[in-house]
């Protein structure tokens, strides 16, 4: 039996915290206990031995850190501007320093004519080095610290640092703890046959430092090497659990997780396939819907996720995978994000079905009453077989006879608790088919959706021409819009696209009125006309512009987001995107996944500021270079790193506290690995060598949000 650890007792209890510094632990970084506190790492570590001569201040440098003695201490500025500047002197020269908050505090700390040690960020202000809100302390001289000691410097707050507790202070509270903690305080969870590995860069064998040994060196480390085997140690075992027990929730509903079974491709899936379908499928449809095929037979809940490329063809393996539940007796329904996006689908799937004895039905939250009684009858009685919608048909009052199959197309915007509400619609609960067009990389779909059966689409069917884009300077608009006309001279339509953030909302809407009236200046009626469509709009007026646009009565559409998923208009072969910096990479080609869906030559054409930054000019670089979805989310991983990554968030899943996904992928690969040959040896963790492993994790249930997402 093991013990309660003093790692679960309240912060306030640690020595030199007390019950005021604890509120403020608590609020500004979320450090409620002795294992927060613990697993609040160092983002770095200062060797106070070792210090830099102001002279050496040069631009490239980052960090730099100065001892010397402070000569003047002022208060400068009014009301905003207000700030203090200290000068600090050693024996090469003199250095500003700046602080616009938390002056008070650091009035009372620095005191001219004192000595102190300095360590912060370098800006240059008019030509000459400061530096603003450094950390700085007393200094005795390099003689009264400990040769080679590395301190470590915390992630702090600026209230924190008022009240004593600065990244560097935090270390003392940290020792303090360490000093109280026993190696049966942190014993090893991982099995022994995982303690050995070979080092994925250099392929020596290798050993895992201790668990409790890697605590203590990420704090206080002997050395730089110490340091690095201790973060890696940590780094590992975090991200190995979270494939545990992704792993064991995944066995575990294949196991346990009862699901109907489509034991027949029938009739009408059949007569589909040979008479109406306008296609051939491409290889990679074809393989997605034998992994359907082979996972809706097994008598087990199908649980898949599917990635496709926008323009891969998601919407008939959706169609077809409804056709297998209704030959088995079941009904399917698909669920869309948009109620524009689910009337799209509604009405492309009624006329491929308008041949087969079918019933097919729209809910959405615009639906009359009438027809919305007579859809939720249909449902209960088992008189309709394919149900469309959006998020109205997770209401409770929808209720299936026997729902087989639900789809949800561009989960992204579907969270996972809307999710789970599908299970509940039948007692067998539904197999389910996510559908995404924004490609996850590899590395995160393992860990956000490590417990799902997973398909990728990575094949765009035949006779699609790549989508050129360009990257243009909003000052050449004119040849733009030139451009346009030429392209609407042929029959074309095109997209012109404005950015819609929540936070400047009110802005974005006055470039949005701006820019709507620039573009009918250059495309008047009666020679043309614009469909206008914004989240602002009435339903129904968007609803009409829409409708226009797709039947080829209009020819340009002026949109904000709004359009961003699903919408298919073959006939539209440009699409222009305003401020495009203000979008992230993979918004981006999702719009521009918009056009190239006919035989037609399509365009993408990027509107920017001619001052653009580093990153804004790399994310459209990416894009003028790669039409492939898959690479762009790699980039965008990269760029953004997965905290951004749309549909993640809220899961919670990629909240590691030491471990980063993006730049300790061959550490994932690895933890995966290991995961996966331990549970295929002992699916349930049942023998004696993972006792400790098993414990840890049972004792580690509700820490985290892992359990949530089946
Ligand atoms: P997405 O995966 O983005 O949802 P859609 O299902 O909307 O893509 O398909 C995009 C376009 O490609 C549609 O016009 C669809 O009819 C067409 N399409 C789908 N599969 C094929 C195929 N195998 N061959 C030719 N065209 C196809
Ligand atoms: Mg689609």
């Amino acid at each position: 039996m093991n013990l309660p650890s003093i790692l679960g007792n309240p912060i306030e209890y640690l020595k030199g915290v007390g019950p005021v510094r604890a509120e403020l632990l608590q609020k500004e970084l979320g450090i409620f206990t002795f294992r927060d506190l613990l697993e609040h790492f160092p983002y770095r570590h200062v060797d106070k031995t070792r210090v830099n001569l102001i002279r050496e201040i040069r631009p490239d440098v980052e960090f730099i850190q100065v001892a010397g003695r402070v000569t003047s201490v002022n208060l400068v500025g009014q009301q905003r501007s207000r700030r203090l500047v200290a000068e600090i002197r050693d024996a090469s020269g003199t250095l500003e320093l700046v602080w616009f908050q938390g002056i008070h505090g650091v009035q009372k700390l620095v005191q001219v004519g004192g000595d102190y040690l300095v360590f912060g960020r370098v800006s240059f202000f008019q030509g000459s080095a400061q530096l603003t809100h450094p950390e700085i302390e007393a200094y005795a001289g390099p003689a009264a610290e400990r040769p080679e000691h590395l301190e470590p410097v915390y992630p702090t707050t600026e209230k924190l640092k008022v009240r004593g507790l600065g990244g560097r202070q935090l270390g003392k509270l940290t020792q303090t703890l360490l000093g109280l903690l026993k190696e049966k305080d942190l014993p090893e969870n991982l099995p022994e046959s995982v303690m050995t590995y070979s080092d994925p860069v250099s392929g020596d064998p290798a050993r895992w430092i201790s668990r409790y040994e890697a605590y203590r060196q990420v704090h206080f480390p002997v050395n730089p090497g110490g340091y690095q085997a201790a973060v890696v140690r940590l780094k590992f075992e975090e991200l190995f659990l979270a494939q545990v027990r992704l792993g064991l929730i995944k066995s575990k509903r294949h196991r346990s997780s009862q699901g109907v079974v489509f034991s027949q491709v029938g009739e009408l899936f059949n007569q589909f396939y040979s008479r109406h379908l306008p296609f051939e499928l491409t290889g990679a449809q074809k393989r997605v819907l034998r992994e359907i095929r082979k996972d809706t037979g097994t008598g087990r809940q199908m649980n898949r996720l599917l990635q496709g490329d926008v323009g891969s063809g998601k919407t008939i393996v959706a169609l077809l995978t409804m056709l297998l539940a209704v030959d088995n007796g079941y009904q399917a329904c698909l669920m869309a994000p948009t109620e524009i996006l689910a009337r799209q689908h509604f009405e492309g799937i009624s006329a491929l079905l308008k041949d087969l004895p079918l019933e097919v039905r729209l809910l959405t939250g615009s639906s009359k009453s009438k027809a919305r009684k007579e859809v939720l009858e249909m449902a209960r009685e088992g008189g309709l077989h394919i149900l469309i919608g959006t998020h109205a048909v997770l209401e409770e009052t929808v209720q299936f006879r026997q729902l087989g199959l639900a789809i949800v197309d561009e989960q992204h915007r579907f969270g996972v608790a809307q999710r789970a509400r599908l299970w509940q619609k039948a007692a067998v609960p539904p197999h389910v088919l996510v559908m995404t067009a924004t490609p996850i990389p590899r590395t995160l779909a393992m860990t956000a959706y490590g417990d799902l059966d997973y398909s990728v689409m990575d094949e765009l069917p035949p006779g699609r021409q790549p989508i050129s884009t360009v990257h243009r300077f909003e000052d050449r608009r004119s040849q733009v819009m030139d451009f346009l006309k030429h392209e609407i001279g042929k029959g074309r339509q095109v997209y012109v696209i404005f950015p819609l953030i929540e936070e400047s909302e009110k802005m974005d809407y006055e470039n949005l009125e701006r820019g709507y009236e620039n573009i009918k200046a250059w495309f008047p009626e009666p020679k043309y006309w614009i469909s206008r469509v914004d989240g602002r709009q009435k339903a129904e007026i968007r609803d009409t512009n829409m409708a226009r646009f797709l039947g080829g009565d209009t020819q340009i559409m002026v949109a904000t987001t709004v359009i961003e998923v699903g919408v298919n208009v073959p006939n539209a072969t440009v699409m222009v995107i305003e401020s495009a910096e203000k979008f992230g990479l993979s918004q981006l080609h999702q719009l521009r996944g918009r056009v190239g869906r006919g035989a037609e030559k399509s365009f993408c054409i990027l509107l920017t500021s001619p001052r653009l930054g580093k990153e804004a000019r790399e994310r459209m670089n990416i894009l003028t270079e790669t039409n492939n979805g898959f690479k762009i989310a790699e980039k965008d991983l990269e760029l953004r790193g997965p905290g951004d990554i749309e549909g993640t968030r809220q899961s919670g899943l990629l909240n590691f506290k030491i471990a980063n996904i993006v730049q300790d992928r061959e550490w994932l690969e690895l933890a995966r690995e290991r995961a996966m040959e331990l549970l295929e040896k002992d699916p349930e963790l049942i023998m004696e060598e993972n006792r400790e492993l098993k414990v840890f994790l049972q004792t580690q249930q509700g820490r985290t949000a892992w359990s949530k997402i089946s």
